[in-house]
């Protein structure tokens, strides 16, 4: 394992890249903890199943290197120019959120995500009998997305 940069921030939430270039901190508690079944997600993770950390921008500090962003339709994603880790992606018609990926954060065992967002995509073979809610689409509103509606109404208060 090799060793992560001590950030000096009295900030409670901590991450970065794998080679540690790009580091970040938060300094309020996560708004949000979610699996994704998505192919975007899947094509740009590489693994099965991703989980997302969502906080509020504006209480977010990057340190070191400045991410790379790759923008598709409404959602930015970010990643490491040196080592390529995926870091966050952002959904424009969400303001103010930032979504890290969960294995992004230095302390993963902390964020226990509470839901499945876009299970309608989910791969065959992946079982995760969990009980948690499962969304078909997205588990967050867009507000200019009509086809949101059905997930909107059966979506616990968040
Ligand atoms: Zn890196
Ligand atoms: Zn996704």
């Amino acid at each position: 394992m090799s060793p992560t940069p001590v950030d000096q921030s009295d900030n409670r939430h901590h991450g970065g890249c794998r080679c540690g270039a790009v580091r970040f901190s938060i300094d309020d508690d996560p708004e949000h903890v979610s699996y994704c079944h998505c192919a975007d997600c899947r094509r740009a993770t590489g693994a099965p199943v991703t989980a997302f950390v969502g906080f509020a921008t504006e209480r977010v500090s990057f340190t070191g290197e400045r991410p790379a962003t790759w923008v598709s339709g409404p959602v930015t994603r970010s990643f490491c120019v040196v080592c390529g880790s995926p870091i966050a992606y952002f959904d424009r018609r969400i303001g103010g959120r930032v979504y890290f990926l969960l294995g992004a954060m230095d302390a993963p065992q902390n964020y226990r995500p509470t839901l499945h967002a876009h299970v309608a995509e989910k791969l065959p073979f992946l079982h995760m009998p969990d009980g948690l809610p499962r969304f078909d689409g997205t588990s967050v509103a867009r507000p200019r997305e009509t086809t949101e509606t059905a997930e909107s109404r059966t979506r616990s208060a968040d």
